[in-house]
């Protein structure tokens, strides 16, 4: 079946005892037993298991092509989870453009746990195989990536880590699975921050792991209910509402994100626009090979530096200088002073991340109210 239907229907059948047609909230912690260890439909305590919430996992799933999900409180919760397949001395690849939560969690919870992780530019294979040593277990990239849209080829580095017997583990949420499922590319687990585009109204804070390894969805499993990180069963409706739509916002996400690059990348205060949809990046055949469209997300350089950006943020309506993507509203945000702050002057400039670089999370109002809104923004 195509991906809107099993997003519609998959693991969201009609409830049974009422035929409520939307999967209901099941707000729970615990579930009445018939006799001691005797549950009645599997379900004990809500962090251990909740219909909501086993709905949306399922969905989760089977949008990834994956025989496994699980949802967690949050992106970076679910990132954890995912790395608790390592113990110490194993090591981790990760592209050098990891989402800074990311990358925190890298450097601040498991390099003082024992786990080493050392960054290779995500667009060079032969860099990631160079950088292989005794004890790598774990490649981690996004792609596209953040800010800068470079892409990963997925294909190319799954077969990497399995000629190296490693896992590849791929940050989806810029893409989402109905325009890229790596699994079906050959990654072993695939995560999402749901805050963004699956959940896609910036209402609620989730995460989800996919994979169709037995023992990894295994060892996650346990550790999910183990640590306790689960969405309550509210936030996972939501997620699950979400989910439904996600085709149709994606195509008019992607729609209106390729009609204002084209619109940018012609105008005379624009430097540079970074989109995987326009034919001037670098990696827009791998882009049309990898992925079923081009995304929402757009970055650009400002000519006039700073002072141009400012001026720029000042003068939008519409765009909402906010943190965060993959809602209905547009969103824009100033990389260097927002998501990347953390990130050290001279390694922001080595990674080409300059300070008149603005990033857009394009929504669904009207193309052309948003390119009114830009060209009004643009002008000097
Ligand atoms: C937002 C984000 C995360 C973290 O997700 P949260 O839900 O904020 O914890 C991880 N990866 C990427 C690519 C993100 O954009």
């Amino acid at each position: 079946m195509e991906f809107e239907t099993l997003a519609i229907h998959d693991g969201q059948a009609p409830e049974p005892r009422t035929g409520a047609v939307s999967v209901p909230i099941y707000q729970t912690s615990t579930f009445q037993q018939d006799g001691i260890g005797q549950q009645r439909l599997g379900f004990e305590y809500s962090r251990s298991g909740n219909p909501t919430r086993q709905a949306l996992e399922a969905a989760l799933a089977l949008v990834e092509k994956g025989d496994y999900g699980l949802a967690f409180a949050s992106g970076s919760a679910a990132t954890l989870a995912a790395l608790q397949v390592l113990k110490p001395g194993d090591g981790i690849l990760a592209g050098n453009d990891t989402y800074g939560g990311t990358y925190r969690i890298f450097e601040r919870i498991l390099r003082p746990w024992g786990v080493d992780t050392r960054y290779v530019d995500a667009t060079n294979i032969a860099a990631f195989e160079q950088a292989i040593d005794s004890n790598t277990r774990l490649i981690w990239v996004e792609t596209p990536t953040n800010p800068l849209l470079k892409l990963v080829d997925i294909a190319a580095l799954a077969d990497l880590a399995r000629r190296r017997n490693l896992l590849l583990v791929v940050d989806n949420t810029f893409a989402s699975p109905y325009l890229q499922q790596p699994l079906a590319l050959g990654a072993h687990v695939v995560v999402h921050s749901t805050t963004k585009y699956l959940g896609g109204h910036s209402d609620v804070v989730g995460g989800a792991f996919i994979t169709s390894d037995k023992a990894i969805y295994d060892t996650v499993k346990f550790y999910q209910n183990a640590a306790g990180a689960v969405p309550g069963p509210w936030d996972s409706w939501l997620v699950l509402r979400g989910l439904k739509t996600l085709k149709v916002r994606m195509r008019e996400h992607q729609e209106s994100a390729l009609y204002l690059a084209h619109i940018l990348e012609a105008h005379p205060a624009v430097e540079r626009v970074y989109y995987p949809g326009l034919t001037s990046h670098p990696q827009h055949e791998l882009a049309k090979r990898q992925m079923r469209g081009f995304g929402g997300m757009i970055s650009f350089e400002v000519k006039g530096g700073f002072p141009a950006v400012e001026r720029l943020i000042s003068r939008l309506k519409l765009f909402v200088l906010a943190e965060s993507l993959g809602g209905v509203e547009s969103l824009l945000c100033y990389p260097p002073r927002m998501t990347h702050a953390s990130v050290a002057p001279e390694e922001r400039a080595r990674r080409g991340i300059h300070d008149n670089l603005v990033r857009l999370s394009v929504g669904l109002e009207a193309a052309s109210d948003l390119e009114a809104d830009l060209l009004e923004g643009l002008q000097s």
